[in-house]
């Protein structure tokens, strides 16, 4: 066979290569897996296609979402397009064809690997090029706030604020596994600091930057928890005793009480048509909005005001530990990407966060 379906590496959905059916030399179908059934979170698909032929070679792709009955199509628009990159070159969205709760692609594959998938993905090597780009800045410092239940480490990159520290904020992103956006919307804070622009915020203000929270969800190419059978960070992250909940929220816990002003930026990529936009105070979700360019933000935006008294739906989530029970400013986002680059999803996550300092009393 001159092309070859590759899965099983980290940040591969499926992991098992039972999950890929070949159709003929030139067509495959592939199932994605989901590690606790939610339709609302399956959204993880990436696998490698090898080329071993001297010329491009088209191939049909039938992705299978194998959604049960009472779902059906509900959620296939959001999985109309996948992304493909060859060697390294720059993503490309390629729109398929829906049928029922299948999508088909027919796919141009130039000898050589490429990366196919539902989103651009950020595994290690983004995460060390991430940590590479903040070790030239001055002062940083690269930290290890806890380890996995299977021994990945969490890191963050620290930013000392270089004059003072009027406002310590700790950016995360990646709570959920499929939402390689909220880690490009952390990478692009860095990128902010890094430049020009950054220098009058980083002589104020200390940031703690978290690209990834679920390091073992993203290695095994999950949806929304640590594991199979293990926690959603974001909605039960502050009752849970697995190690990366705990870890988390002595990080937050950590930046909460040091800080005289503490910021949470929560990112997620969740798969809606709108941006999304949680805040814990009312009229700051206006004032964050009027400070961000249209151009990079043309959808809609859905928000939401939380607080004591209208609280998340789910009881431990920890964008509220942090707003209500630490008293930290907390904005929460979530970022889809329909067609956004990597490089976009950047300067979006700067461009919120730029916003939000602006716009916080
Ligand atoms: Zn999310």
């Amino acid at each position: 066979m001159e092309l070859e379906i590759v899965c099983g590496y980290e940040g591969s959905n499926p992991q098992s290569p039972d999950r890929v059916d070949r159709l003929g030399e030139d067509a495959v179908r592939v199932s994605p897996e989901s590690e606790d059934g939610d339709s609302n979170y399956k959204f993880a698909f990436d696998i490698t296609v090898k080329n071993h032929a001297e010329a491009a070679r088209p191939l049909n792709l039938d992705v299978d979402w194998q959604e049960p009955p009472g779902v059906g199509t509900m959620y296939m628009a959001c999985r109309e397009s996948i992304y493909l990159q060859h060697s390294g070159s720059t993503w490309q969205e390629i729109r398929g064809q829906l049928d029922k709760d299948h999508v088909r692609f027919r796919l141009e594959i130039p000898p050589g690997e490429s990366r196919v998938g539902l989103h651009p993905p950020f595994g290690r090597r983004e995460l060390e090029a991430f940590f590479e780009q903040a070790g030239t800045l001055e002062g940083a410092k690269r930290i290890s706030f806890g380890q996995t239940a299977e021994g990945r480490p969490l890191e963050a990159a620290v930013l000392p604020g270089l004059d003072r520290e009027e406002t310590c904020l700790l950016a995360i992103g990646r709570f959920h596994p499929y939402e390689s956006a909220g880690s490009y919307c952390v990478w692009g804070i860095l990128d902010l600091l890094a430049g020009a622009r950054g220098e009058a915020l980083r002589e104020r203000h200390t940031f703690v930057l978290v690209p990834v929270a679920n390091p073992n969800g993203v290695a095994h190419g999950l949806c929304k928890r640590t594991a199979w059978g293990g926690v959603n960070l974001s909605a039960e992250g502050s009752d849970s005793n697995d190690p990366t909940a705990c870890a988390l929220r002595g990080l937050i816990a950590g930046v909460a009480v040091a800080s005289q002003r503490p910021v949470l930026l929560d990112a997620h990529g969740w798969m809606n048509r709108e941006d999304g936009l949680w805040v814990y105070r009312a009229g700051l979700e206006q004032a964050i909005l009027e400070q961000l360019e249209e151009d990079l933000f043309p959808h809609a935006w859905r928000t939401y005001v939380r607080s004591a008294a209208a609280p998340d739906r789910f009881t431990g989530d920890l964008r509220s530990y942090a707003a209500l029970r630490l008293g930290m400013e907390t904005v929460v986002i979530s970022i889809p990407w329909f067609g956004r680059s990597p490089e976009l999803m950047r300067r979006i996550g700067a461009a919120v966060m730029e916003a939000a300092l602006r716009a916080l009393p």
